[in-house]
């Protein structure tokens, strides 16, 4: 298997490109275009390129480290362990179940996600897990789900895009992020569809848009209801859409009207005639699309916001129709599957509930455990990190760099200082590995074979490709290791597919249900859209529902097998009545406006170069070559006067830190606003500045707006 080439996909962001992997016979691997895969058709973007590099020997750990004498020095797998099961026992004894906790990521796969959720709720019995995917895109799954009555990140596959009549592109640098994704787009242009961008800076994905919107950051809640005011005025509403598919228009209506579009003009900064062309464009053509990513999604008030862009849609007929609705582009690699299967706080496997009493049976029956043994809903991740050191003694991470990634993240480090113990399991020995007193290397993307669900809802299986250094495991294998040492000896197979078949048995019934889903499919269809349950379409099996607003069908569907669902919500939303629900909000502040000290806002974001945390894309020659540290645009009227010119040191404060990196000056950027991207540690770590303010819905942090002031770093 390891020496001829394997189909499998990208190791990053969420479109999870198709790609080919090959050993050499020289050594070293190599990555090449896989034509097949409908998503990319063969294309990548450098991250993708060049992804063989994270797997050289030079880039990443291959033994594992304890800490001696305050040092990391090498030492065995048992030494580490021990160690590391050891010190958890001990926490739990002397402070209780609580006070060990774990954090996860959005690029585990499913199998990992699901292991490690059973891991901290069976073996452990803490409350206190949850994952990095909190920081991405939970409040545009708390707006789905309020709304829709099930979050799945797109609806409708993307290659719906280039057919429909109309996208709003919300908060999204696609061309940063995900370039190859950018054909959908251009294809709808060319077919005669608009696309407008609303985001506060004019990027590389705003350049192509055929309307940009450049509201101020932390305003585009008061932006969509400005929007809908127009439609209302304009006599723009589907009545009959609204009558026979949604429930709550008369208060989404009333405050809608109360949003003049002067009032909005006069938060957002964007003009009365734009707002109108932009009702315009969305509301002529028979359908049209709004999607989201981390602008509005990453704000205290990000679940409202994403509801308003959905009540936008609603009360145009705009969701659950051929070619119509509302999405959300999930960022990172498994962000959509990471949520689903048990790492977030609240969550059971199949995207349950984990304080529904159903939920919790179903679970608790596959998982051999007494229901009322499950602990109940803990604390979210920021929530989580903030209390290390002081009610949670201990911590296990996996694949995340939350010394980077965190908001206030100086906060963060200083908390995960504070730590009884900490072990963490990763590829790399990222800023938080840094800080472990166990670091316990791991196997990564193709090195190891498992599943992804993409930002379409797509389930993918990433195929083993190469052997794995010696010195290195399984994060499976380590779960398994740790459960056996703790005293649960089953459970916990280091073999991925066993480990899917019983996710599938977890999530049959569920709202996420993969229970039809096989290995065997994943790679003769080219991945199934969930829900796909074990049993044909139409039909309900013992497991439970056919599945929530479900609809369309897969490519390859068989007959007698479900063929998965690409399409959700043609017939009914997933609510109990099977109406949309329109979320009455309202415009707020964000949790900290500009003022005399600090006159500016802050919002942070990505190139293309680096991948979040830039744990894997900073150990990349090319990649680091191309984008070798962070930078602060700035408007040349904002640096004229505080006297920058371009590439001078300058610091940005906030009241959380400073962080200093070149400036970058350019008109593309509004002179109200800077901007940083967060891929970097050290002096110029966006993170220093960022504010945890929390959604109250979410728990998603405002990482996209916070006020800062901007100085030179050293006087001229
Ligand atoms: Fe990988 Fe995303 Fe780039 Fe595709 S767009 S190659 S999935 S990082």
């Amino acid at each position: 298997m390891e020496n001829a080439s394997t189909p499998t996909h990208c190791p990053y962001c969420a479109l999870q490109c198709g790609m080919n992997v090959t050993p050499l016979p020289q050594g070293g691997v190599e990555v090449t275009e896989r034509p097949d895969f409908p998503v990319n058709r063969g294309a990548l973007c450098g991250k993708g390129r060049t992804a063989a590099q994270v797997l050289s020997p030079a880039a990443r750990l291959t033994a594992p480290l304890v800490r001696s004498r305050g040092r990391l020095v090498e030492a065995s797998w048992t030494e580490a362990l021990d160690r590391v099961a050891g010190q958890l026992g001990r926490t739990r004894e002397r402070h209780g179940a609580d006070a060990l906790g774990v954090f996860g990521g959005g690029g585990l796969t499913n199998e990992k996600a699901y292991a490690l959720g059973k891991f901290a709720r069976v073996v452990l019995g803490t409350s206190q897990i949850d994952y990095n995917g909190r920081f991405c895109m939970s409040s545009a799954a708390a707006a789905g789900i309020r709304s829709f009555g099930l979050d799945r990140g797109l609806p409708f596959p993307l290659e719906d895009i280039p057919k429909t009549g109309c996208v709003v592109l919300v908060g999204s640098n696609l061309a940063e992020t995900m370039p190859p994704a950018l054909r959908f787009f251009s294809e709808l242009r060319s077919n005669g569809g608009t696309l407008i961008v609303v985001d506060p800076r004019r990027t590389r994905t705003a350049e192509q848009a055929d309307l940009h919107l450049a509201p101020r950051p932390g305003t585009d809640l008061a932006l969509a209801l400005g929007l809908l005011h127009v439609v209302v005025a304009e006599g723009r509403t589907d009545e009959a859409y609204v009558r026979e598919r949604t429930t709550g228009w008369a208060e989404a209506r009333a405050a809608a009207m109360a949003h003049w579009p002067e009032y909005v003009e006069r938060i957002t900064g964007v003009p009365v005639p734009q707002l109108r062309a932009a009702v315009g464009m969305f509301c002529e053509p028979e359908a049209a699309m709004v999607l989201t990513a981390r602008g509005p999604e990453q704000q205290s008030k990000g679940t409202d916001t994403v509801g308003a862009w959905i009540n936008l849609c609603l009360a145009t007929g705009r969701a659950g129709r051929p070619l119509s609705g509302y999405g959300c582009l999930t960022g990172q690699g498994n962000g959509q599957g990471g949520r689903e299967h048990g790492q977030k706080s609240d969550q059971l496997p199949g995207y349950r509930k984990l304080d529904d009493p159903d939920a919790r049976r179903h679970v608790a029956g596959v998982w051999g455990v007494a229901p009322d043994s499950l602990p109940g809903p803990g604390r979210s991740a920021y929530e989580l990190l903030d209390a290390l050191g002081t009610d949670i003694r201990a911590l296990l991470l996996m694949g995340s760099n939350p010394v980077v990634s965190a908001p206030r993240a100086a906060h963060v480090e200083e908390r995960l200082r504070s730590l009884d113990f900490l072990a963490v399991a990763d590829v790399v020995l990222s800023e938080t590995a840094e800080l472990a007193d166990v670091v316990l290397p791991v196997t990564q993307w193709a090195e190891e074979t498992g599943t992804t669900t993409s930002l379409e809802g797509r389930v993918l299986l990433r195929r083993r490709a190469v052997v794995p250094p010696p010195g290195v495991r399984s994060d499976l294998h380590v779960l398994g290791e740790l459960a056996a040492r703790l005293g649960v000896e089953k459970g916990f197979p280091d073999d991925p597919e066993e480990v899917f078949g019983e996710l599938r048995r977890a999530s049959a019934g569920g709202p996420a249900d993969y229970s039809g889903i096989t290995y065997r499919r994943l790679t003769e269809e080219n991945g199934v859209f969930w829900p796909c349950p074990d049993h044909p379409a139409g039909t309900t099996g013992a497991a439970g529902t056919a599945g929530a607003g479900e609809s369309g069908t897969g490519a390859a569907g068989t007959a007698g097998v479900h063929p998965g669902t690409p399409r959700l919500f043609l017939d009914r939303f997933a609510t109990t009545d099977g109406r949309a629900r329109f979320a009455a909000v309202n415009h707020r502040a964000t949790a900290e406006e500009p003022d005399a000290e600090y006159p500016l806002v802050l919002t942070t974001g990505r190139v293309v170069s680096q991948y979040q945390s830039g744990a894997q894309t900073r150990r990349v020659a090319e990649l680091n070559a191309a984008a070798p540290g962070p930078f602060v645009e700035l408007h040349p009227r904002l640096a004229a006067r505080i006297g920058a010119a371009d590439g001078d040191p300058v610091a940005v404060v906030s009241r959380r830190g400073r962080a200093v990196a070149p400036a970058r000056v350019t008109t593309a950027i509004r002179p109200d606003t800077v901007f940083m991207p967060f891929h970097w540690p050290g002096e110029g770590r966006a993170n220093t500045l960022t504010n945890p303010a929390l959604d109250p819905t979410s728990r998603m942090p405002e990482f996209k707006s916070c006020a800062v002031r901007v100085e030179l770093a050293e006087p001229k």
